[in-house]
């Protein structure tokens, strides 16, 4: 099944994901996305929205889209959808770190919450914290095609967000904390993904190799 990247000037990205019933689009790119998306999706409905996580470059259309798919549904992890609210509390347990990048906010609130192992039409929640405290990842059970979010960038090359990249900062000045991304990367590696479709970059297929020195560099 070939993977519906939709691209805002080849940084950011979002994807269309086919199912029975529709579309589920995965994250919404930065605000002013949504003609982009709905001409990505060529008139076939958008049934669900699912978030990796709650930074401005992945709910920037959130709203507007909302405003436009009538019953849409709108998928985030419990915990992320607490920084969607722009409750920015840390739990007890948590990691003392500082939350970066930016969290806009949004007026939409998801009309389910979605945990590690539960099911969004095929795709299976994969928890995945670190780059925000409730990051998700979606796994495709049907092909093992990987939406990984932040946790891992394309862009300048396959890097996790567990350290700053060079050759491309953004997704790593963003993380909240580093070592917890280092142990999600193993956990999305260790699924043996078929290609990697991140939030940044372009999608890399036989990602196996890659990842593990992307691994490699983050430790
Ligand atoms: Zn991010």
């Amino acid at each position: 099944m070939p993977v519906n990247r939709i691209s805002r000037l080849g940084i950011v990205n979002a994807y269309l994901v086919e199912e029975d019933d529709g579309l589920t689009l995965v994250d919404t790119m930065i605000p002013r996305s949504v003609k982009a998306i709905l001409s990505a999706a060529g008139g076939r409905e958008i049934k669900r929205i699912a978030l990796t996580h709650a930074h401005g470059d992945h709910i920037g259309s959130l709203d507007a889209l909302v405003a436009e798919l009538s019953g849409v549904e709108v998928l985030i992890s419990g915990r992320d959808a607490r920084l969607l609210a722009k409750d920015m509390t840390l739990d007890a347990g948590e990691p003392d770190a500082k939350l970066r990048g930016g969290y806009p906010g949004a007026d939409a609130r998801p009309t389910r919450t979605v945990e590690a192992g539960e099911r969004v039409g095929s795709l299976e929640v994969v928890a995945s914290p670190g780059h925000t405290p409730g990051h998700v990842a979606f796994l495709d059970t049907r092909d093992r095609t990987l939406y990984c979010g932040d946790t891992y960038s394309t862009l300048g090359g396959v890097a996790t967000t567990a350290k700053v990249n060079p050759r491309f900062p953004l997704p790593g000045l963003a993380t909240w904390h580093g070592p917890t991304v280092l142990e999600s990367a193993k956990a999305l590696r260790a699924l043996d993904p078929a290609r990697l479709a991140p939030g940044h970059g372009k999608v890399v297929e036989s990602p196996a190799a890659a990842m593990d020195a992307a691994i490699a560099r983050g430790a």
